[in-house]
């Protein structure tokens, strides 16, 4: 039997429905993988092995008791921005070095009643402002196919841990590529549901209007059956979409024949790195090659504007949300001041690293009075011009397809000087938070070694046609069935 912690969900599943496999035994093996690899990786924060091996325990009493289910004993990866009852989530800060939050996100609770064996917290940037997972405040993440370049961010450590075997699934956030670009980088696939798909009860809260939950996994079909998990309306989640939630594994194998699918030219420019284009126009060809009608000719002018909105809106939410981070209420507490404001003051200045900062003061004075027109309130409608463009797209197409990430993985320690350099790595992904969109990177081959990934981006809510068109794509090169040489 190949190696217990590379099998796809679907494949753990089939094995311990037959009984030919325990969940104990799935979970000691990627214990021991990480055991192996861990020192080299550095994907977790914490583990939680007991844990695991005592949900493991009871799911093997559940599927003893004749009880099936696809998630039902398998080992599952959940990011540090996720509440996890009773065990430490600090999303990467030394603000939360101590916190131990009271209740588990919806999205925890969900795969636990499923059946999900947590085998531990991963490693992010610093409440999830990153692209590389150097941000975190505790250690860097290697990606698992060059041990000298990053993994991407925020949710590096989700993505690692997959590529490396340390985890059969895991789940990230995505705020503005923060899912996608990490599953790119690592040649996994990963994906961002619509915003409202996926309840935000117990994510800490970034950017609240761009904050996604999703899963990183080693397929397409996988991806299917995790969403399938955890998507759905949840009342304590104001935000979360009171829609129905189709199976998406029921569409999965339609095929992309027919299929109308647009390339925006401005995800294609000049400046992309020659090896990803190369990969993204392959795929292209694929697609065509099953059928689908590709148009290289689409156009959203905006998207050079998305940059900057974004870099507005997000640092404007997230100086609100961060303000609840006083040494007051929870959470790291500086006590050696001058009375509450020093306190205050030290404590912010002691608990949050420096991009934090950076973020709550663009923030700040993006809403200051005089300055909220010019900045936030101009970036709203320039959103909504973003929005639109893409809802003008999608009269036409079923399917925008698109790079994920201008270039490959990049070295530890490359763009940690400008800030600027690293925010440019999202600039194909967070148009598709600007609007809400569902977006998946799907693993589209090699570039001298490091991993490709393909961005499907959909309609609003039709995350089926994304994980269609992914699925497609995926079946005429299975990319993602690759190992990293570790
Ligand atoms: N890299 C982007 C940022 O730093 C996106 C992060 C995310 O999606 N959480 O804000």
């Amino acid at each position: 039997m190949a190696d217990l912690y590379y099998l796809t969900i679907e494949e753990a599943a089939g094995l311990l429905a037959k009984r030919e496999i325990s969940s104990r035994e799935l979970t000691q093996a990627v214990i021991e993988r990480i055991a192996a690899v861990e020192p080299r990786v550095r994907a977790y924060l914490a583990m939680t092995t007991e844990r695991a091996l005592a949900q493991a325990d009871s799911a093997d009493a559940r599927i003893a008791a004749g009880e099936r289910g696809r998630l039902l004993g398998v080992p599952v990866a959940i990011k540090d921005l996720l509440t996890t009852k009773g065990i430490a989530t600090t999303c990467g800060s030394k603000m939360l070095q101590n916190f131990v939050p009271p209740y588990d996100a919806t999205v925890v609770s969900r795969l636990f009643d499923a059946g999900a064996v947590m085998v531990g917290k991963t490693n992010m940037d610093e409440f999830a402002m990153g692209s590389s997972t150097e941000n975190s405040a505790y250690h860097v993440t290697h990606n698992p196919w060059d041990l000298t370049r990053v993994p991407g961010g925020s949710s590096g450590g989700s993505a690692a841990a997959v590529a490396a075997g340390e985890a059969i699934y895991s789940l990230g956030s995505d705020t503005g590529g923060s899912i996608r670009q990490p599953a790119a980088l690592c040649g996994v696939v990963g994906m961002k549901p619509t915003y409202g798909r996926v309840s935000r009860y117990g994510l800490v809260a970034f950017a609240s209007s761009l904050d996604q939950v999703g899963p990183f996994t080693r397929t397409v079909r996988d991806m299917a059956t995790v969403l399938n998990a955890i998507c759905g309306h949840d009342a304590s989640d104001s935000t979360s979409a009171p829609l129905d939630v189709p199976d998406f594994t029921a569409d999965l194998e339609k095929g992309v024949k027919g299929l109308r699918i647009g390339v925006p030219k401005e995800y294609m420019p000049a400046t992309l790195d020659a090896g990803v284009r190369a990969r993204v126009d392959e795929a292209l060809a694929a697609l065509e090659a099953q059928g689908a009608i590709v148009d290289r000719d689409v156009a959203l002018p905006s998207t050079e504007a998305a940059l900057a909105v974004y870099y507005i809106i997000a640092p404007s939410e997230a100086s609100a949300n961060l303000a609840r981070y006083d040494g007051v209420k929870y959470g790291f507490s500086y006590q050696q001041g001058e009375g509450m404001w020093d306190n205050m003051e030290k404590t912010r200045g002691c608990g949050f690293g420096a991009e934090v900062k950076r973020r709550i003061m663009i923030g700040t004075y993006a809403l200051s009075s005089g300055y909220y027109d010019a900045y936030y309130l101009k970036a709203q409608k320039v959103r909504t011009v973003i929005r639109r463009e893409f809802d003008a797209a999608f009269e036409k197409y079923d399917a925008l397809v698109a790079p994920v990430t201008p270039t490959t993985a990049f070295k530890i320690g490359e763009k940690t000087a400008d800030p600027f350099e690293m925010y440019l790595n999202d600039v194909f992904t967070l148009p598709v938070n600007i609007a809400g969109l569902p977006g998946i990177s799907v693993p589209a081959g090699f570039v001298d070694g490091l991993p490709v990934g393909l961005q499907v981006i959909g309609k609003p809510f039709d995350e089926a046609m994304v994980l269609r068109v992914a699925r497609g794509y995926e079946q005429t090169a299975a990319w993602g069935a690759k190992r990293p040489p570790l």
